[in-house]
């Protein structure tokens, strides 16, 4: 089913208008690819898997890379609300790197090189004043 209205990145379920006219491809893994707004790119280059988006011969200088960052900050599928977003599958690859990085910190804060220390709210050991 396609809107003639929209460019052919919108997926049927979103309800969002494109914000302009087709400026990106964005290419599967298996090098099936849709035109699309930057929008519309950013969503779909979001809810694949090991896509790409280039620039249409005649788009707006970095369209590309402003989709490729839009992308990095949209969640995938970002369209449907009644999932719940928990997993590293639901969120944006921003997320998922700002989660990673936090759990990181955490778990340097609990092991100082001398011993354990406990860190309060987050901290792997409960109880006994480590520090
Ligand atoms: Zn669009």
């Amino acid at each position: 089913m396609t809107d003639p209205t929209r460019c052919p990145a919108a997926h049927f379920e979103d309800p969002t208008p494109c914000d302009g006219p087709p400026a990106v491809t964005v290419v599967d893994a298996t090098g099936g690819g849709a035109d699309g707004c930057e929008h519309h790119g950013a969503r779909l280059l979001a809810s694949v898997d090991g896509a790409r988006v280039y620039a249409l011969p005649d788009a707006p200088d970095g369209a590309a890379l402003r989709v490729f960052k839009a992308a990095d900050e949209t969640r995938p599928f970002a369209w449907v609300q009644s999932a719940p977003r928990t997993g590293p599958d639901s969120l944006s690859r921003a997320e998922v790197r700002r989660h990673a990085a936090r759990d990181a910190d955490e778990a340097a804060a609990v092991w100082d090189g001398r011993g354990l220390r406990n860190t309060g709210a987050g901290a792997a050991i409960d109880g006994d004043d480590w520090t």
